[in-house]
């Protein structure tokens, strides 16, 4: 049948549907009927899978069948969840009116479009990751050379309302910066009609190819759904309600407002809302930061695990010791964006200190944390209009520890916790929330009861009839027992009947005549009498009276709470950040961290006795703490030789992951660390395949090391583990040989290169600022004990056969295998 012919055979419901449908083609549509949102033709066969459901039709049998599966409405938050995992858009399309009240069809409308980017549910939401949606822009047009940032990307999080952007000089700086914030969608521009590529679209090639295949859900958007120039610009500046863009460093004809604006108004779209928590967007440069690459972040296992890419055994894993979200999400936004500066990095340590010292503080302090709500998502859940009854008192239970929080770190020696103390608690909000709620609401406004007693005399009076009712409803039950003489007659109510009177078979002789009745069932007869049906009337309407005050009541306090939107914004970041700095000082009392002594960048980088402290914390032997000495004037280079299996990795990992944390505002796993500051950490480290990509280990290896060769500044932090180990011995070894000389005498970052080509231990007589280290070990026996001490010098061999042999290598192997080694070094001098 052809979908015209269907719409005449179809009845006005599914024709309705279909239009719907036309409007969200790249979404399934949810369409509520009754307690069920009900899925039909295609839509149902995807989803029915997908969802667990099952797959069934209407009119079975008919030609007119058409496929149909549906899911309760009370479990849509499950079933999104699914949907969304699986990679598809929700469309919600919601009864806007009573079905029984409805004359005709019942009126629906879309009242969402639920898209991984722009997620609000609690329930689906991970509350210490932010959930960003991503809109990037290309400037392809002449002149772009001379525009700010050849690219953008704009960053939402329709959660919190957190909103900025990034510019890019070239799409790798693009790729980078998705990576790292990983966002749920990203939304571009699909190309101009006609060209049908939707993967390659308006931006460069890799870019787009990057954006189409790896991880998150991409969102083409047609042309008519992008805003362009002039129109981008003026709907940003509406939102945030200014004249012009420049007081948020932004020029009007830039990508970044191209991709902020489509950012915004995708969100508005789906979301149904102006958004008017969105009032801010920062432009996020670098130069006030660490920058730490994807490749970095993955390889010092700052926030994944390589092995799983779990949260176990990462930095984050051992430091997040925050009570709330924001200061969970605060705390990796610390970890991913250290800071450069050495004064506001030492605020950052003198507020540390003073938790770390004032223990009792901080014990009342992270009590009175773990009582604070998700103020950021709470605020962005009432500008949605989906904040509840329940999670309303929530706020107001959280607004209310705010005074004695912040009292508590009045007269604070730290200047940084005495600035977050002097934040606005929004009294009057909290005030109005605990006089207009009840103190135990409900989850949902139709159980009644979600406002408090004494502060409408109305809504009182309608309450007390309705409940007072139910007592009349009971005492009718007695009454009418003791006239029938019927021990088991019930009043019951139903949506269909309302209230009626059941009566077992066995009894039914005993009813008397005025009974009506209304339906029979196999072991009981139900009836309505005049009297149960004026008794209905004055409950229903008081009850009915009752829902529309409290829901009056509420609606008014939920504007309220999104008129101090601003001030709950301003709370909200400084509890992430008061959470996070008491995180810091929790594992550095536990720890016996130390406050690193911060140098401006070119200086040396001191640490006495310095620990790895995910290895520390997981490790069941005691760790053996390492000094290191990094100094731009003498030892720039430490080449690290020494033992398979003798902590080279480890050390390397473990300075790099001190200077940032003492970046980040932590203290470190040491016994003392001077840090002078740097601007980048590159680190390549191990052999890691990207098969998938069609590159090999080596080909990897390059590229890594290329870009750190490129880019390494006098003032970045270079670790290179083992580089030039994926190809033959003598090519990989004039590799590393040019790649040290290139770092001593063109980039002169700091830098700590583990090897195991012991002959790249001559440079350090070489070259002036190399110096070498090397893992001590005992050899007893033909055998080795790791000492895990770094000491100065040099190994003259890596041990690998001894290793092997703790690994278990057949002895006859082993034996050979010394020959063979005796034959090399015999025909090598
Ligand atoms: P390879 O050359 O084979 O890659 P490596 O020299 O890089 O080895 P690592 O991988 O760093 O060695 O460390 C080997 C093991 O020793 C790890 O299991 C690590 O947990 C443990 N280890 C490393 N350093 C220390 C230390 N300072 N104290 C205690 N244990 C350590």
């Amino acid at each position: 049948m052809s979908p015209k012919e269907l719409a005449t055979q179809l009845t006005p419901m599914l024709r309705h549907y279909l239009e719907v449908k036309a409007e969200h083609p790249d979404a399934l549509l949810f369409y509520r009927m009754g307690d069920f949102y009900e899925l039909f033709f295609d839509d149902a066969r995807t989803a029915a899978p997908v969802l667990e459901v099952t797959l069934t039709a209407r009119h079975k049998g008919r030609e007119s069948e058409v496929p149909m599966c549906g899911v309760p409405h009370h479990a849509l938050g499950a079933y999104l969840g699914k949907a969304l995992e699986a990679g598809f858009k929700v469309a919600i399309c919601d009864q806007m009116e009573d079905p029984s009240e409805a004359k005709g069809l019942v009126r629906r409308e879309v009242t969402r479009v639920v898209t991984p980017g722009t997620l609000s549910e609690p329930g689906l939401l991970d509350g210490k990751e932010d959930n960003l949606l991503a809109s990037v822009a290309w400037n392809n047009g002449p002149g772009a050379s001379g525009a700010p940032g050849v690219g953008a990307g704009a960053f939402l999080d329709v959660s919190t309302g957190r909103f900025f952007v990034r510019r890019w000089a070239s799409p790798q700086e693009g790729i980078d910066d998705l990576r790292v914030l990983a966002p749920r969608e990203v939304l571009y521009r699909s190309d101009p009609e006609g060209s049908g590529d939707r993967s390659a679209g308006s931006l460069p090639a890799e870019l787009a190819a990057w954006i189409a295949h790896e991880g998150a859900c991409a969102s083409p958007l047609g042309a008519e759904r992008w805003p362009e120039g002039r129109r981008a610009a003026d709907l940003l500046g509406r939102q945030l309600g200014v004249a012009t863009l420049r007081g948020f460093g932004l020029e009007e004809r830039e990508p970044a407002v191209e991709a902020a604006a489509a950012a915004l108004t995708y969100a508005r779209e789906t979301q149904k809302s102006e958004l008017d928590h969105v009032r801010e967007l920062s432009v996020r440069g670098s130069e006030d930061r660490l920058v730490l690459d994807p490749t970095t972040l993955a390889n010092l296992e700052v926030f994944r695990a390589l092995k799983d890419g779990g949260h176990k055994g990462t930095l984050a894993g051992v430091l997040d010791r925050t009570a709330t979200a924001p200061g969970g999400r605060a705390l990796r936004d610390w970890l991913r964006r250290p800071l450069r500066e050495p004064a506001a990095i030492a605020r950052r340590h003198r507020a540390v200190r003073a938790l770390v010292e004032g223990s009792a503080l901080r014990d009342r302090l992270r009590e009175r944390l773990a009582r604070i709500g998700d103020l950021e998502r709470l605020l962005s859940r009432a500008v949605l209009g989906s904040l509840s009854p329940r999670e309303a008192a929530a706020l107001r239970d959280s607004l209310e520890e705010l005074p004695g929080l912040f009292a508590d770190l009045e007269g604070s020696p730290s200047e940084l916790l005495a600035e977050l103390a002097a934040a606005d608690p929004a009294a009057p909000l909290a005030a109005e929330l605990a006089r207009v709620l009840a103190p135990e609401p409900g989850p949902s406004l139709a159980e009644g009861g979600a406002i408090a007693e004494g502060i409408d005399p109305e809504l009182d009076q309608a309450r007390s009839l309705a409940r007072d009712s139910k007592r009349h409803i009971l005492a009718r039950e007695a009454e009418e027992r003791q006239a029938t003489g019927i021990g088991s007659l019930k009043i019951r109510y139903n949506k269909v009947f309302g209230y009626y009177l059941e009566v077992t078979k066995a009894n039914a002789h005993l009813v008397p005549g005025h009974y009506i009745r209304r339906q029979t069932l196999v072991g009981a007869e139900r009836y309505v009498t005049p009297e149960i049906k004026e008794l209905e009337e004055r409950i229903l309407s008081a009850e009915e009276r009752q829902l529309a005050l409290e829901a009056e009541h509420f609606r008014r306090l939920v504007a309220e709470v999104v008129r101090s939107g601003p001030q709950l914004s301003r709370a909200a970041a400084a509890v992430g950040s008061l959470d996070a700095l008491a995180a810091f000082a929790e594992v550095a009392a536990r720890r016996r961290y130390v406050e690193p002594i911060m140098a401006p960048a070119g200086s040396p980088i001191v640490i006495v006795e310095g620990r790895h402290p995910v290895v520390e914390a997981a490790a069941a032997e005691p760790f053996v703490p390492n000094d290191a000495a990094l100094d731009p004037e003498s030892s720039q280079i430490v080449v690290l030789t020494g033992p398979n299996m003798g902590g080279k990795s480890t050390y390397l990992r473990q300075v790099a992951l001190i200077v940032l944390m003492a970046q980040a505002g932590s203290f470190v796993p040491a016994e003392r660390a001077e840090i002078g500051v740097v601007d980048r950490i590159f680190t390549r480290v191990g052999a890691s395949d990207d098969l998938a990509r069609g590159e090999s280990t080596f080909m990897v290896e390059m590229i890594e090391t290329a870009n750190i060769l490129h880019h390494a500044t006098p003032r970045s932090l270079v670790i290179l583990d083992e580089v030039g180990r994926g190809t033959a011995t003598f090519d990989g070894l004039s590799l590393a040989w040019a790649i040290v000389e290139f770092l001593h005498e063109e980039r002169r970052g700091m830098t700590l290169f583990a090897t195991h080509y012991h002959e790249l231990t001559e440079l350090a007589s070489l070259l002036p600022r190399v110096v070498n280290r090397t893992m001590a070990v005992k050899e007893w026996q033909d055998r080795i004990v790791f000492l895990r001490r770094v000491v100065p010098g040099s190994a003259d061999k890596s041990y690998g056969i001894q290793v092997a042999r703790l690994a278990g290598l057949p002895p006859r192997v082993l034996e050979r295998a010394e020959e063979v080694l005796g034959n090399l070094e015999a025909q090598e001098y």
